[in-house]
């Protein structure tokens, strides 16, 4: 009797893992054929026809399109179904909070933003909170038909408790963020880091796709190093690798938001750049930027790339200070790391070669002559959107790790 209960559990556990191969599949590729799922999951035709009966039933595939043969109307393609298993994506950020309501081809069915900027305190999440409740509660789409909620944010995330280290404000009275959702809305609930959730984007659907080990770099309002090793996301013991921003390039420099002194962040994210070049307005360098030189909170980061674009003598030179230091930062991570690309977000990314260019001339100049001719330093293609994709990526696959 054990002996036939064993063998059961096993034909169950191989059928369990044959069906969360066939929606990773779909997930990654899309429409296919059963013949292509067949030869892409090594198995006969028979056994994925059953196998995919089985997940329609469950409404995880559905029927995409329809051919006509000898014996009459047949299903001919395959895809994740796109009513079902949808997911919220909350993207927390010091410049404002979206949320997505994605489905399973990741396709945005509805978008919602609120002018909420991130910060400690209370009242930021007590807003936070009402703005979720209220975006849920608008959008015609019955609760049944979203499976889980994945939250994007800044700081150290403890990924398994979900408890912010950095914005303590986000765990209310020691429930972290992401228990507290679960419980109101009865759904699994995952959060990541916004750097993670970066990387993950470009090595699902960007420039890192068929890549097993790739940096992604995130300039922004502060600077976050991706790492994914082997094809998944290096998290380090506690959830918390790839702080780069808080490595000292400057031992005389500024204070950083971390308390330490002269961090990478302090001289090279967004608002560094925009510092340096109001203070630099303001000493009366030549600049297409100079009726800023009066009144320099008014000069934003996107003023600051238009000028870049125009070739601005004074934006040019602080990009260009920018990249070494970035470069030089990045440089420490290539030597350990050993990795095949290293793809440059965040909004500064919007510089362009402007920025990228400094960025390779300083990996030349400080990584050993092995690593630098077997790397690419590349500019991100997913335009803003690595962030949210990579969330949904991280979502999709903990659901289907769980199916
Ligand atoms: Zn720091």
């Amino acid at each position: 009797m054990k002996e036939v209960l064993r063998e059961d559990s096993v034909v169950l556990y191989k059928k369990r893992k044959r069906k969360q191969n066939i929606i990773w599949s779909l997930y990654r590729n899309g429409v296919t054929t059963l013949p292509q799922l067949a030869d892409v999951l090594h198995t006969s035709v028979p056994s994925i026809t059953d196998l995919v009966d089985g997940l329609v039933q469950e409404n995880w595939v559905s029927v995409a399109a329809t051919a006509i043969g000898n014996n009459g109307r047949r299903p001919s393609l395959f895809a994740l179904n796109p009513e079902h298993h949808l997911i919220w994506v909350i993207d927390i950020s010091t410049h404002g909070v979206s949320m997505l309501l994605v489905n399973s081809w990741h396709d945005v069915i509805f978008r919602y933003q609120a002018d909420l900027f991130l910060e400690n305190s209370t009242l930021f999440v007590r807003q936070l909170l009402e703005f979720i409740m209220t975006t849920v509660e608008r959008v015609p789409v019955p609760r049944e038909q979203v499976s889980a909620i994945g939250i994007a944010m800044p700081g150290l995330i403890d990924e398994e408790t979900g408890l912010n280290l950095t914005y303590e404000c986000m765990n209310l009275s020691g429930v972290s963020f992401k228990d507290w959702l679960t419980h109101e809305f009865m759904m699994p609930v995952f959060i990541i880091n916004d750097t993670k959730a970066t990387v993950l984007g470009e090595s699902r659907f960007g420039k890192g796709q068929d890549k097993r080990h790739i940096l992604s770099i995130n300039i922004d309002w502060g600077v976050g190093l991706g790492i994914v090793l082997n094809g998944e996301v290096f998290q380090g013991a506690s959830g918390f690798a790839g702080e780069l921003g808080h490595i000292q390039m400057d031992p005389l420099g500024e204070r950083c938001t971390c308390g330490k002194i002269g961090c990478l962040d302090t001289i090279t994210s967004a608002p560094s750049v925009l510092r340096r070049i109001k203070r630099a307005l303001r000493e009366g360098h030549e600049s297409l930027l100079q009726k800023y030189a009066a009144n320099p909170d008014q000069l934003t980061i996107g003023e600051v790339l238009k000028a870049a674009r125009k070739k601005d003598p004074l934006v040019t030179k602080v990009l260009e200070e920018t990249g070494l230091l970035l470069g030089k930062g990045l440089a420490i991570a290539i030597n350990i790391l050993n990795p095949e690309i290293i793809i440059i977000d965040g909004i500064l990314s919007q510089a362009g070669e402007q920025l990228t260019q400094p960025i390779k001339d300083a990996i030349q100049m400080y990584c050993l002559g092995a690593f630098v001719q077997k790397i690419s330093v590349e500019n991100t293609t997913l335009d803003g959107n690595a962030r949210w994709l990579g969330t949904h990526a991280f979502v999709m696959e903990n659901l289907i790790a769980t199916y």
